[in-house]
C-alpha cells in the first residue's frame, strides 16, 4: 500500500511513516517551504499533537485567517452594542466572541454594565429566547464561514415559516467565505507561502471545486485535509510532493466527509437565504465578494452590519492579531504574547478564541 493514500487515520505508526517520508521528501527538494493551514479546527488539531515537532529543519507551518472570532473586526463588536443600547433588544452570541474587544469595549464589559447579552450554543437556542420573550427583539450575532452559515438559513427559514413571536428574531450576519479570503492572501506579496492547508470543515460544506483557482491561476499547491494527525501529515506530504512534480492541484485528502462536490443541501439553503457580498476582515480588509447577507427578501430579520468598505477600528494596546492572521508574524513574535497578553488576560481575539493561533501557541508550545 502507498503511504501516500493510508485510509485508516487512526494506525498510530502511521505517524512515523509519514514524519519520516516528509523528511525524504524535504531532502531532496532541497530548499525551505513556508506551508498555511487556515482552519481554527487544523491550528488547534497541529499543535495539540505536536506536528511542528515532526517536521525536519526547512518546514515552516504558519497559520492564516482561519479562525471566525479572530477574522470578525471590531466595528461588528460595536454594531452589535449599538443595536442592542437603541433597540433595547438581547443579544445573543457564541462564547468566543463574548470577550473580543470591540473599538471601546466588548460584549462582557456592555453586560457588566447591564445590556442583556447572553451566551448561546447555536442559533436555533437564540430563537428558542426570541420565542420566550415575544416583548422584545432578539439578535443571533452570525460569525463564522460556510460551516456555520448552514445552521443560520435554517434558523431563519425556520422563523419566517412560524411568524409570531419568532418574527421578532434578528440575524447581524458577518458570515465570510473563504475562497475569496485565499485568493486576497496568495495575491498579497507581504505573505509568501508555498503551499495551503485548505480547511476540513469549509470544504464538507463548499466541495473542492471552488478552490481550483488557487492551483490553475496562482500556482499553489493546496490539499484538503481532516484532523487526525495521519490527515495532517498526509496533506503536508501531498503539498511538497506538489512542490517537487511542480505541477500545483487541489487534492481531496479528507474524502471521509469532503465531496468534490460539497454538500448540496447546505448550499442550496445558503442560497435561499444568502447573497453575496463585500465584507471586512480583521487583518485583511475588505475583500470584495467575500460575506453573506440576509436576501431582501429576508430583510425584516436584518440587524444592520457596518460597512464593510469603512476602515476597521483600529486596535489599540499594541495587538498584532492582523499580522498574526495574515501569517506575517507568528504569535510569539508579538510583543505582548505570553507578558501582557495571556488566555487570562488576553488583548486580542487571537488569544481569546478556542481556535486562535495565539491561544493554540500559548496553550501547546509555551510549556
Ligand atoms: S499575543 Fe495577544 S496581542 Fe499579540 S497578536 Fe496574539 S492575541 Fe494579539
Amino acid at each position: 500500500m502507498s503511504i501516500e493514500y493510508l485510509d485508516n487515520y487512526r494506525e498510530p505508526r502511521y505517524v512515523d511513516m509519514l514524519a519520516r517520508r516528509i523528511a525524504s521528501v524535504s531532502e531532496g527538494l532541497g530548499r525551505p517551504v513556508r506551508l498555511m493551514e487556515v482552519c481554527g479546527g487544523h491550528t488547534m488539531a497541529i499543535h495539540r499533537f505536536g506536528i511542528p515537532s515532526l517536521m525536519p529543519p526547512g518546514i515552516e507551518l504558519t497559520t492564516g485567517p482561519g479562525c471566525p472570532v479572530c477574522v470578525t473586526p471590531p466595528a461588528y463588536i460595536d454594531a452589535a452594542l449599538e443595536w442592542g443600547e437603541t433597540s433595547g433588544g438581547i443579544i445573543t452570541t457564541f462564547g468566543d466572541l463574548y470577550r473580543v474587544p470591540g473599538s471601546a469595549e466588548s460584549l462582557e464589559d456592555a453586560a457588566a454594565r447591564g445590556l442583556e447579552v447572553r451566551v448561546v450554543y447555536s442559533p436555533f437556542d437564540a430563537l428558542q429566547i426570541a420565542r420566550a420573550t415575544p416583548d422584545r427583539e432578539v439578535v443571533f450575532l452570525a460569525i463564522g464561514f460556510e460551516t456555520t452559515a448552514p445552521a443560520v438559513a435554517a434558523t431563519l427559514e425556520m422563523a419566517r415559516r412560524e411568524g409570531g413571536a419568532a418574527s421578532r428574531f434578528r440575524v447581524m450576519s458577518a458570515h465570510k467565505t473563504m475562497p475569496r479570503a485565499l485568493q486576497a492572501l496568495v495575491a498579497a506579496e507581504e505573505v509568501a507561502i508555498d503551499g495551503l492547508i485548505l480547511p476540513g470543515h469549509v470544504s464538507t460544506i463548499i466541495g473542492s471545486g471552488p478552490y481550483r483557482f488557487l492551483a490553475e491561476d496562482h500556482g499553489v499547491p493546496c490539499c484538503i485535509t481532516g484532523f487526525e494527525p495521519v490527515d495532517i501529515l498526509q496533506g503536508i506530504l501531498s503539498l511538497l510532493q506538489q512542490c517537487v512534480r511542480g505541477t500545483p492541484v487541489v487534492e481531496n485528502r479528507y474524502g471521509r466527509a469532503v465531496r468534490d462536490k460539497g454538500n448540496p443541501k447546505a448550499l442550496d439553503m445558503m442560497r435561499r437565504c444568502f447573497e453575496v457580498v463585500d465584507s471586512q476582515w480583521r487583518g485583511l480588509g475588505c475583500i470584495g465578494g467575500s460575506g453573506l447577507d440576509l436576501r431582501e427578501e429576508l430583510a425584516d430579520f436584518r440587524a444592520p452590519c457596518p460597512d464593510p468598505r469603512e476602515a476597521s477600528a483600529a486596535m489599540d494596546r499594541g495587538c498584532s492579531c492582523g499580522e498574526v492572521l495574515r501569517g506575517v508574524l507568528a504569535p510569539p513574535q508579538c510583543p505582548l504574547f505570553a507578558g501582557a497578553c495571556t488566555p487570562e488576560t488576553p488583548a486580542g481575539p487571537c488569544m481569546i478564541s478556542s481556535e486562535g493561533a495565539c491561544a493554540a501557541h500559548y496553550r501547546y508550545q509555551s510549556a
